[in-house]
């Protein structure tokens, strides 16, 4: 009983949704709203909620040729947010500071950033960092102890990490320039979660007015992560099981009981893609091993491809409730949405 009552809910509210969000189904944008770029997949740490060094693509550094010509493109098109990532570190590439000035050069791209775990955050990197005028920058840090580093971060070096952002944050206000704003990132864990409060005691005084502390739940990346949340979905796809909110849990709010519908993409197919370091273009941020490939910007222009008959045929299925016909899509959290009861 309980169980038809459940599904009729989800019906309900699968219905609602679709029809609350016709007009971003049916009339997807011409050009994407923001494209991510990886400019290297290839990382120094070995982190345990991150796919990067578990992927199986080519590891490679983005020619400067290739990405130049996918900045100009974005400025042609007026795209006005960027993110330099997918997997990998980007600081690793020879070319970074060089690639974060040729796209602000460009007056269409007015957000650009990128996630850096600091090992490579020299003082002179910081320097440089903060005079190119790069908008956004995300510290990923996700502890308040060396040891609790050490068992997320592996590879990476605690004292030296806090050293450098410290040290960021000096010179951005010896120079007094505020861009960029800084999200010091915290993912909750199993392994960190008692360490939120020391977190945020220890660096709320030492940002800026701009900047930000985050926590946020692990990312399941489509799956690729299996250790986390995939068990959690699995629970509540099988048997309509109540769960909570994550990030209610997480912040001790929204303690209600909630249903789980399934919704079509609510990510990147609709809103966004991925240029990956070889200059294969993704419908999705999360495609890490390049499945759902559209073809690649050596070849195509990013215009073509986002209005191409790859992408429209895969929004179609997703629209004809057939998500589940794309491995990568499948177990991603973005085509899940919670109703508290
Ligand atoms: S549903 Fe598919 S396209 Fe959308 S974010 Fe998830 S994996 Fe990417």
């Amino acid at each position: 009983m309980i169980e038809i009552k459940a599904r009729g809910i989800i019906k309900i509210a699968e219905t609602t949704y679709k029809l609350k969000n016709y007009k971003y189904y049916h009339y997807p944008p011409k050009v994407p709203k923001h494209i991510d770029i990886e400019v290297t997949n290839i990382c120094n740490l070995r982190c345990i909620m991150c796919p990067s060094d578990k992927h199986k693509r080519k590891r490679s550094f983005m020619e400067f040729e290739l990405y130049t010509k996918i900045i100009d493109e974005l400025d042609q098109l007026g795209i006005k947010s960027v993110w330099l990532q997918v997997l990998g570190e980007p600081l690793i590439h020879k070319d970074i500071i060089r690639m974060v000035r040729y796209a602000k050069e460009k007056r269409g791209i007015g957000r650009l950033g990128f996630s850096t775990n600091c090992n490579f955050l020299t003082p002179e990197i910081s320097r440089e960092l903060i005079e190119s005028r790069v908008d956004r920058l995300i510290f990923a840090i996700d502890a308040a102890t060396e040891s609790t580093y050490n068992l997320i971060r592996v590879g990476g070096n605690y004292h030296e990490t806090v050293k450098n952002i410290e040290t960021f944050f000096q010179i951005r206000k010896k120079l007094n320039i505020s861009e960029p704003s800084v999200r010091l990132q915290f993912i909750v864990m199993q392994q960190n979660k008692n360490e939120i409060d020391d977190f945020r005691d220890y660096w709320q005084n030492k940002i800026g007015e701009r900047d930000q502390i985050a926590f946020k739940p692990c990312d399941n990346w489509a799956a690729t992560v299996e250790n986390f949340i995939l068990l959690e979905q699995k629970q509540m796809n099988v048997s309509f099981e109540a769960w909570k909110s994550r990030m209610g849990e997480i912040n001790g709010r929204n303690k209600k009981v909630s249903i789980t519908y399934r919704t079509p993409c609510h990510g990147f197919l609709f809103t966004g893609g991925s240029i990956l370091s070889n200059g294969d273009f993704t419908v999705c941020g999360l495609d890490i091993e390049g499945e759902m490939k559209l073809g690649n910007i050596s070849e195509n222009s990013i215009h073509e491809l986002w209005n191409g008959r790859i992408i429209h045929h895969i929004r179609e299925k997703h629209m004809s409730n057939k998500v589940d016909e794309f491995n990568l899509c499948k177990n991603c959290s973005r085509t899940y949405r919670s109703l508290s009861i």
